[in-house]
Formats: C-alpha cells, structure tokens, sequence
C-alpha cells in the first residue's frame, strides 16, 4: 500500500517533529491538535528547524519552502479522514488516545493504517479498540526527531505484513533507519536507557561521583555522546 497523504494527531514536542520529517521525505502532512496555540507554535517552531537546516547546508531555501507548503493544520480530527496513515503523537495516556481512535474511525477510509508514537502503552490493547487491529502498529520516533536516525516498529499481536512493509517503507523515505520490537513495555530504547538514567541519578545521590564526573565517565569511559546526567 502507498502511503502519500499523512494525519499526525498531536503537535507537541514529537508531533511537530514527525510532520518536519515527513514533509520533507514529500508527503502530504495534516497536522491536528485540540489546542489551536500548539498548532501555532508547532508552525513556528517546524519554520525555524528548518531555517536552521538551510543555514548549516543540510536543505535549500526551495526545499524548506516546499516542505512548509506540504503541511496543513485542523483542529477537527474528522479531517484526517482522506490520509493514508496516522501516527498519533498525542499526551501519553491510554484514555486520551483511546478517545483519538474512537472519533477517528468512523471518518477513515478502510484501509488507512493507524500508528501510535507511544513510549509505553501497548500497542496490541491500543489497537484492539479498534476496528482494524491488523493495520495498526507502533511507529515510536525518537526525540528530537529532525536529528534522531532511529524509529521503533513495533507489531501488535494482529499486525499485518502489508501494514508492517508500508511503515518501514515510509521510515526509510524519510532517510531515517528502522528497528523491530516486540510489544513489552518502552519497547528497546526505553527499556534500557531508562534504567541507566535512573542509575546515574542513585550513583549522584550516594555520592559515588559529582555530575561532571559521572557524564565524564560515561562519555570517555562508554564512548556515549552524551553523559547520562545531561541527557536526563
Ligand atoms: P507533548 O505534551 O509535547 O504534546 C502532546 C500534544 O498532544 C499537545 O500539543 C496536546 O495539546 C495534544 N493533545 C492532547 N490531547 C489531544 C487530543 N485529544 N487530540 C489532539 N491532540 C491532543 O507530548 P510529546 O512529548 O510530543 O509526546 C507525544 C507522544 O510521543 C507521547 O505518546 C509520548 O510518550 C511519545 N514520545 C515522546 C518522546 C519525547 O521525548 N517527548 C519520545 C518518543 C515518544
């Protein structure tokens, strides 16, 4: 299935995010969010990531300009209707995407695919309030998402390959890599990482080491770009 027209429910912090990447791999981007000042903003901030690409020579002037022209804004969720694919990028609480899912479907077409950005819910009960459990997954971007290469992919118990194959085929147009993870709770990245920042915060507390020393040793000591501290 070709994916071309894409809805991302939530303008947040990753919402604004996923759209910037989309519009720029050329897909149609409708952008909704309840509150009109998010949507605002979002515009905003996508305009200045971009402009900042253009003047380090990552993207030209035309491409940002197409790529802005590439994204509209609703506040009416039933808009998304026409969109080929959803990534639901709103507040982390099962409730509120539950209720995104609810209103959404009676608008869809049958064969729009439906993803959620989610950390931590999972995928196989999002997607079982649904009416199409085999064409829902998880597509979980990584923050800040202009810069972050990963995408998580995660399967629900009833995903199909089809809907599989069309989220990476997007993943890879917007030049991004792609790895699979079974639905546990914060999927891979989390998983591992959160323990580690939750580490570095006891090794603080107990007085092992100062927070220079710590994000030093992490950095020189575990080749990681960032000490764990300054990514907290
Ligand atoms: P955020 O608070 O920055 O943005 C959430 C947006 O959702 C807000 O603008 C809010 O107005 C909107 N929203 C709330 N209810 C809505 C509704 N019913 N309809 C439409 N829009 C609604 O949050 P965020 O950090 O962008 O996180 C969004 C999702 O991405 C969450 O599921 C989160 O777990 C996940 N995520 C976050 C990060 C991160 O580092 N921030 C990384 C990966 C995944």
């Amino acid at each position: 299935m070709q994916v071309e027209r894409v809805g991302v429910v939530g303008a947040g912090q990753m919402g604004n995010g996923i759209a910037h990447v989309l519009a720029l791999a050329e897909y149609d981007v409708l952008m909704t969010d309840i509150s009109a000042d998010a949507l605002t903003a979002a515009m905003a901030l996508i305009d200045k990531n971009m402009t900042r690409q253009v003047s380090k020579g990552a993207i030209s002037e035309a491409q940002k300009a197409t790529a802005l022209g590439r994204i509209k804004t609703t506040q009416t969720l039933s808009d998304l209707g026409q969109t080929d694919l959803v990534i639901e990028a709103a507040t982390e609480r099962e409730t509120i995407k539950q209720a995104i899912f609810e209103d959404l479907l009676p608008h869809l077409k049958p064969t729009t695919i439906l993803t959620s950005n989610t950390s931590s819910i999972s995928i196989t009960r999002l997607a079982s309030r649904t009416d199409r459990p085999e064409k829902f997954m998880g597509f979980h971007f990584m923050n800040p998402v202009p810069v972050m290469q990963l995408v998580e992919l995660i399967r629900g118990i009833a995903t199909d390959d089809e809907t599989f194959n069309a989220c990476y085929a997007v993943v890879e147009r917007i030049g991004k890599t792609a790895a699979t993870a079974e639905d546990f709770p914060a999927f891979i990245v989390n998983r591992i990482l959160m323990p580690m920042i939750n580490e570095a915060i006891y090794t603080l507390y107990e007085g092992v080491g100062s927070v220079r020393s710590i994000d030093t040793s992490l950095k020189l000591g575990a080749n990681h770009p960032m000490g764990p501290l300054e990514l907290a």
